[in-house]
Parts: structure tokens; C-alpha cells; sequence
């Protein structure tokens, strides 16, 4: 008999998955089929799909988590049925939340942690636009009560983030990027300066910028607006996009003042499952005080006779992330997170040296002053047989996954790569990595590939 006819129940059920006869078909495509499947056949079908995702441990373009530990996935597991929005049904997540927000106010040094305001987000995207239109609410109010227009916001900032280009176009704000300029990759406080006027919302500074991983100089561009402010009388408040560095340097760097210290910065967001360890899928977003958010967008939340008054995008969404972050939070501790991002900064300190050595690229970023991470080009007068397109795809015939990619206005002639180090990239695999990159590197000197121009091509990688 042909396997596939084999239909009676005890055939089915001793069936041996990949004999089966219902998965003797490729998966539908376009239509959800007319009956039901098996849940383990099914299980093993969509399973090994994923396969052909790759390996998430080996994406180094990501700043984002993939190594967790066994605790975070069992309260992942235990919370997935948790909605967090439902914070009379599950109050205590509900404090949790809250206990984190003020957590963080206390870690960024606001004025009264214990009484400020902020909330969770799905990652730092949508946290950016609750700081953004906080900024623009109460622009707007301030030039209504001075009788002004109200139609012309901008938003003035460095090389940022897709999100605020997001922002700028969902709220109808200009956004004033400062473009790069020859070896200045981020924003400085001239350029600052010069783009800000009365119609100004605010400057978001980045705290490890995507394209470079550089810190900008927050505590500078704060003097200069005061300098503004005294020659002008313009008042611009600063948020300040830390989605890597808000959970790296209060730990690493407590020194450098770049937080509500400053009394220009008015916001802050970070990325929960970036360096503040979580799983993916949770962002914050802290303001200084009550009055830096106006009272239009914040939505009372009374079930809890508490004060954790929020504002969100989303309704309903998942509590574990939010749950784990608390858990990091007592699990790591304050040095326990200062351990895990030195260890980083060491490895990609160590990657930057030795990347160096091959003599081939120019280290733009070598993991001081920024988040831990390289980035590096190729060097001009190099000709070594591929481009950094070339390389970061030989590189994934290993598995790693590498971006390379343009820098954005005015640099567009740049191409770099930029390798992540995050907890779960340690020295051993580091090493790893590096013999496979010169065995890269010797593959194309016997086999040189031609270019008529660098750059035309592009990356697969999107900046996250
Ligand atoms: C990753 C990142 C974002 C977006 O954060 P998500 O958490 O992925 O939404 C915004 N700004 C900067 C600087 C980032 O690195």
C-alpha cells in the first residue's frame, strides 16, 4: 500500500511526523485551508520554517536582546495570557510597571523619582513619539498664550533614528537634521544652535546614535541652549533618545551628566529589550516632572488609587516584557548590569583592535564614548577585493550577520559596518568570528571581485 493512503486513525497517530500523509504537501501560501491539521505536525512544519531564519545569537546588526536567561523565559511563559492594559484585572503587573518607571526616573536622576511620570511602550519607536508630541503639546500651548501661528513646528536634531523621521511626518513637524560633515558623525552645539528658533518643539540628542554608536555631547548642547536662552529668551527642552545608552551609561559611565541632572531634559526613552536586557518588546518613556507633560494627552488611569497616570499608542499588549524587565532590575542589580556591559565594552574593544590589525579598515568607532559595538570602513587607498556589501555577504555563509551600509546626508559617500556586543557576545565568540572574517578576507585575495562604484549596492539591514 502507498504510504499515503495509509488512513485509519491508528495510522495517523503512529504515524512518524515526516511520513505522514498530511504534511506529503507544501504549507498553504495564500489561503488559510478549508480543514484542520494536527497541532504537532503542524508544530513541526512551521518550526522548521523558522529554521531559515538564521541564527539570532549571530546577528550582530541588532542592538536587541537574543540571549535570555531560563528565569526570563519562564516569566515570558507564565505572563502570556497578561494583558497589560487590563490593570484592574491584573494590578500587580500594573505595579510592576510602575515600580519600574520609577526605577528608571531614579536611574536617570529625576529631580522626585518617586513622583514622576513615564510608562511602558512597545520599545523606544513609540516611546519616541510620546516624548515628541509632549514636546510639540506644549510648544503649541506656549505660542498660543503668546498669540503666535502654531503651524510651522520643528524638531532639531542629529543623524536620528527612523523613528523621529516617523514622528516628524505622522505630527507634521520639520524635522531639522544636522547633516554629518566630513569626521563629525553627530550633532555638535553650533549646528545645534543654528538650526533653533521660536518654532522650535525641542532638540532630541541621541545616546548611542544607530549609524556610529557614538554618545552626542547632551551636557554641551544644554549649555548652548542656555547661552540661547539668556541672549534670545528661547526655552527649548531637550528629550534625549537613550534607547541604547539610557541603560548603559547610569551603569557604566555614572559620571557623564547627560540626564535629568540636566535641567533642560525634559524626556527620556530607552529600549527595554536593547541594553536594558528584556525580551523584545519593551520600550520606556520618562518624563522630568508633571508639568513636562500636558494634561490633554495623559489619560487618567484610577483603577489602582494610585498616581500612574499614563499615555500610550497601543491598547492592548503583552505583560511578560515588562515583568522580566523588573526581574533584570532585582536580578542584575546595579553592578550586576555595570558587570555584563563592561564585559561588552571589553570584546568590542578587543574585536576593534583586532580588526585593525588586518590592516584593511579604518576603525571609525572603536567602543569608547558610545555603546559597546565597532563600526569601521574600508580604508580609501585599500584595495583589497571586495567592498563591505561583499564581505557582510560572504560573512553570513558563516552565519553572522553583519550590516553594512551608507551613512545618511552628506556622508552618503561612507559605507561602513558596525558590529553589536551585546550580553550573550562573549570573547570565545568573538574570536569566532574574527578567523572567520580573515578567512573572508584571504577568500576574496584569491578571488577578487570587481566594482565600477563602492556603494551602489545596498544592504538588506534595516538600522533597529
Ligand atoms: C533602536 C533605536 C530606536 C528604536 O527603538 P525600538 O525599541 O526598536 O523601537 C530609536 N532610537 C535609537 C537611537 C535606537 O537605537
Amino acid at each position: 500500500m502507498p504510504l499515503h493512503y495509509k488512513t485509519t486513525l491508528k495510522d495517523q497517530l503512529v504515524d512518524d511526523i515526516y511520513a505522514s500523509s498530511d504534511l506529503s504537501h507544501s504549507l498553504p501560501r495564500y489561503r488559510i485551508p478549508r480543514e484542520e491539521q494536527a497541532p504537532r505536525h503542524v508544530y513541526q512544519l512551521v518550526h522548521d520554517e523558522l529554521m531559515l531564519d538564521g541564527n539570532s545569537r549571530q546577528n550582530l546588526a541588532t542592538f536587541c536582546q537574543t540571549w535570555l536567561e531560563p528565569e526570563v523565559r519562564s516569566l515570558m511563559a507564565e505572563c502570556t495570557d497578561k494583558n497589560m492594559i487590563d490593570k484592574d484585572e491584573y494590578p500587580q503587573s500594573a505595579e510592576i510597571e510602575s515600580r519600574c518607571v520609577h526605577m528608571l526616573a531614579d536611574l536617570w536622576n529625576a529631580p522626585q523619582a518617586s513622583d514622576t511620570l513615564g510608562c511602558s511602550t512597545t520599545g523606544s519607536s513609540e516611546a519616541a513619539m510620546l516624548g515628541g508630541m509632549a514636546l510639540k503639546w506644549r510648544w503649541r500651548e506656549r505660542l498660543r498664550k503668546q498669540g503666535k501661528a502654531t503651524d510651522r513646528p520643528n524638531l532639531v536634531c542629529g543623524p536620528v533614528q527612523v523613528c523621529w523621521h516617523k514622528f516628524a511626518r505622522y505630527w507634521d513637524v520639520e524635522l531639522r537634521e544636522i547633516p554629518m560633515q566630513g569626521d563629525r558623525l553627530i550633532m555638535n552645539p553650533e549646528e545645534v544652535v543654528k538650526r533653533c528658533d521660536e518654532n522650535t518643539i525641542g532638540v532630541v540628542a541621541t545616546l548611542g546614535v544607530t549609524f556610529t554608536c557614538q554618545y552626542e555631547p547632551v551636557a554641551a548642547v544644554s549649555a548652548a541652549l542656555d547661552r540661547l536662552q539668556q541672549e534670545t529668551g528661547l526655552d527649548i527642552p531637550i528629550h534625549v533618545d537613550g534607547a541604547s545608552g539610557g541603560f548603559i551609561a547610569p551603569f557604566v559611565e555614572p559620571e557623564l551628566v547627560w540626564d535629568f541632572r540636566l535641567e533642560r531634559v525634559k524626556s527620556i526613552n530607552a529600549s527595554g529589550h536593547k541594553f536594558g536586557l528584556a525580551p523584545l518588546g519593551v520600550g520606556w518613556v520618562v518624563w522630568r516632572s508633571e508639568a513636562d507633560l500636558h494634561q490633554e494627552l495623559i489619560f487618567e488611569v484610577n483603577y489602582l488609587g494610585g498616581n500612574m497616570p499614563t499615555f500610550a499608542l497601543n491598547f492592548s499588549r503583552p505583560g511578560g516584557q515588562i515583568v522580566a524587565q523588573y526581574y533584570n532590575f532585582l536580578r542584575l542589580g546595579f553592578e550586576g548590569y555595570r558587570k555584563i556591559h563592561l564585559a561588552c565594552y571589553e570584546t568590542a574593544r578587543y574585536l576593534a583592535e583586532q580588526i585593525e590589525k588586518t590592516g584593511l579598515f579604518e576603525i571609525i568607532y572603536n567602543g569608547r564614548g558610545g555603546i559597546p559595538a565597532v563600526s569601521f570602513s574600508l580604508k580609501p587607498e585599500s584595495d583589497p577585493g571586495f567592498n563591505l556589501f561583499d564581505l557582510s555577504d560572504r560573512i553570513r555563509s558563516r552565519g553572522w550577520q553583519i550590516a553594512a551600509y551608507a551613512m545618511p546626508a552628506e556622508r552618503e559617500d561612507l559605507v561602513i559596518m558596525r558590529i553589536l556586543v551585546r550580553h550573550g557576545v562573549s570573547r570565545d565568540l568573538a574570536d569566532l568570528l574574527l578567523a572567520d572574517l580573515r578567512r573572508c578576507i584571504a577568500y576574496f585575495a584569491g578571488h577578487p571581485l570587481q566594482h565600477h562604484s563602492s556603494g551602489e549596492e545596498s544592504g538588506g539591514f534595516s538600522h533597529s
